[in-house]
């Protein structure tokens, strides 16, 4: 029998199936797998006005039958088949199947990439991607003709008459032989092919089935020595559905409850927890899609190794065509898990087009304000759960903050919760409506930890004038404040590093003078001090205490300690421009002045001891801690 050729293009994308490394063969169940389901839709369509179908919407189903002697996966559909001409139309060219069209609009330089290829649905043609030869033997709803289409690949098809007593198609896949790359042969294992019906294809509205063996236990009839009846095993096959068809986001609200998609979520996601939030979706519109999301209730370990992302699955009509997508949303939601499900999309999706896809970026951008809305309404009706939440998952919008120069803080802003000095946390929002009429900035103290936040002075200072404070605890918590520049139209104010507005004008006029004064004194603190501090000063801001250290620029303490655990020593070697404030009402200072009058050995040993304690008080390492023991043990 003469061979025909296959259209042009459609040879093209062949030769690249069969002979090019995908990454993803597995999808070539799927594809058949769906195909099968349209054509039986197409039938049980007609079924609704043409009684001569004489077909049930039971009676509808899809049959995968492997056969390892043979060496063959059959699919086999009793949907509405295909005449001579359609087999060649539909099998000759890949026409409608996307991926050849997508290639077309791909720009010159990813054109050759063939490994993008791979990862969409080809269609019919992917099947190629596991068989050497592909036969089709179908036979058209109304047609008494069956027909045989088969091919082995580039080289062209051939079509002929054959027997099929009833309606529908196979389609019979030879396997091809395994080599060092790929075990072929494990296509052909009812297990593997069970396990890839489930994770594509299990909500096929169809049934699927397949010859199951299964170890039965049975009763031989004859006794045991004790009179208890003998009991074997034996296998036996049976014929089982496979997939669970209707999904659980497909029922309706009144037909599925929450609770069921809790239960649903743990199995699926084996968390022992329950999700913190469940976001239900049913969007009909311009685009269509049923969504169904959880924010898990723990951070997953997981999550630390790279292999438990949260991430939405995607996909169209009940087949699965993304896993644990990761764009649809942006990284400040990526740890919310679940389903979206849309018949707009369309199977040929692959990660590098998510992004410029309209309709998904639509979906994507309706979810992030349902998911927005969700956590503010659990913010506001249940504080401590959302602490939790904010715990578990608050890193990720600090960092959704810093992302992109801080594109996205704005949407953010209010999902962000603060500790403060009255051992609570709020919003900023919150923080700004309870400010006192004379307090004009937000105030906050960047420190490694709470407690030792609390202990500087200059937090004193602030609380003594009945205002709140907040405390950072991260280099992150420092640059989420940096993004968000100020909180309905209040500034920030670190209160290590900034000016705490607390002085009049008349009062900085007098600390300046006074500082010119003292000019000498002061620079004799500062080149005592091995190069430590930048500038010393003689101010409030110690409080009760004899001195402080601040710093001046943009370099803060807190992030200077960030920055020591960099990547690189260029990075490492950043240091906060360190300044030590005096408090001259001090009597320690006073010491140290009267020494520096009268015995300048004495007051370079007292700076030096002056420094470190700033130093311990800013909660920055003692870099000589016996230098200090020696000029203190001097003291006495
Ligand atoms: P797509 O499904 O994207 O249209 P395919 O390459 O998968 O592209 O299939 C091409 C066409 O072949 C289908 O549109 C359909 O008309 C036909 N076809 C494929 N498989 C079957 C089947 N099992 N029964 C009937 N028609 C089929």
């Amino acid at each position: 029998m003469a061979k025909k050729q296959f259209k042009a293009e459609s040879k093209r994308l062949l030769d690249l199936m069969i002979n090019s490394i995908y990454t993803n063969k597995e999808i070539f169940l799927r594809e058949i797998i769906s195909n099968a389901s349209d054509a039986i839709d197409k039938l049980c369509y007609l079924s609704l006005t043409d009684e001569g179908v004489g077909m049930n919407r039971e009676d509808f189903r899809i049959e995968v039958i492997p056969d390892k002697e043979a060496r063959t996966i059959t699919v086999r559909d009793n949907g509405i088949g295909m005449t001579r001409e359609e087999c060649e139309s539909n099998l000759g060219v890949i026409a409608k199947s996307g991926s050849y069209a997508f290639r077309d609009t791909m720009d010159e330089e990813h054109k050759e990439d063939l490994s993008i290829i791979g990862q969409f649905g080809v269609g019919f043609y992917s099947a190629f991607m596991v068989s050497d030869e592909v036969t089709v033997i179908t036979r058209k709803y109304g047609s008494d003709e069956a027909v045989k289409w088969q091919s082995s690949g580039a080289d062209g098809y051939t079509v002929s008459e054959a027997d099929r007593a009833e309606v529908g198609t196979d389609v019979i896949m030879h396997i091809k032989p395994d080599t060092e790359e790929e075990v072929y042969g494990s296509y052909l294992e009812v297990w593997k092919l069970k396990a890839l019906i489930k994770k594509y294809s299990d909500y096929v509205r169809w049934p699927i089935c397949m010859d199951i063996e299964h170890q039965e236990r049975y009763e031989t009839g004859e006794k045991n020595d004790d009179g208890s009846p003998k009991v074997e095993y034996r296998m036996v096959k049976e014929n089982e559905t496979v997939n669970s068809m209707v999904p659980i986001w497909q029922r309706s609200k009144s037909e599925v409850t929450d609770d069921d998609c809790i239960a649903y979520y743990k199995e699926k996601n084996h968390d022992r927890k329950d999700p913190c939030a469940l976001i239900r979706v049913n969007a009909e519109g311009t685009v269509s899609y049923k969504a169904m999301l959880f924010v898990p209730g723990e951070q997953n370990e997981g999550v630390f190794y790279g292999d438990a992302k949260g991430g939405i699955t995607l996909y169209s009509n009940g087949v699965m065509i993304m896993e644990k997508c990761d764009k649809l949303v942006h990284d400040y939601f990526e740890f919310v898990k679940g389903i979206v499900d849309s018949p707009d999309l369309s199977l040929n999706i692959s990660r590098e087009i998510l992004q410029h896809d309209r309709q998904l970026r639509v979906i994507g951008q309706n979810l992030e304000k349902k998911i927005k809305g969700e956590l503010e309404k659990m913010l506001k009706e249940d504080k401590p759960k959302y602490e939790t939440f904010f715990r578990n998952f608050g890193v990720h919008l600090k960092c959704g903050v810093c992302d992109e120069y801080g594109r996205y803080k704005d949407f953010l802003r209010d999902l962000l919760i603060f500790y403060t000095s009255e051992d609570r946390q709020i919003t900023l929002k919150e923080y700004v409506e309870n400010m006192p009429e004379s307090q004009k900035v937000i105030y906050y103290a960047a420190s490694d930890s709470v407690k030792h936040a609390m202990s500087l002075p200059q937090c004193e200072l602030v609380r003594s004038r009945g205002y709140e404070l907040i405390y950072l605890t991260s280099a992150l918590d420092e640059m989420v404040i940096e993004n968000l520049r100020e909180q309905d139209g209040k500034s920030f104010c670190n209160v290590v590093t900034d000016d705490l507005g607390f002085e009049t004008e008349e009062e900085k006029k007098a600390a300046e003078e006074r500082d010119i004064e003292n000019r000498e004194f002061l620079d004799f603190v500062k080149d005592s001090s091995d190069g430590r501090i930048v500038k010393a000063k003689l101010s409030s801001k110690p409080g009760s205490l004899p001195c402080c250290l601040t710093t001046e620029g943009g370099i803060t303490l807190e992030m200077e300690k960030y920055f020591r655990n960099g990547p690189n020593e260029e990075m490492r070697s950043i240091k906060a421009n360190r300044v030590l404030e005096l408090n001259p009402e001090h009597e320690a200072v006073k010491a140290l002045q009267a020494a520096y009058a009268g015995d300048k050995e004495k007051a370079a040993s007292l700076t030096k001891v002056l420094l470190v304690l700033a130093e311990m008080m800013a909660g920055v390492e003692v870099e000589d801690p016996a230098e200090f023991v020696g000029l203190v043990s001097k003291l006495f």
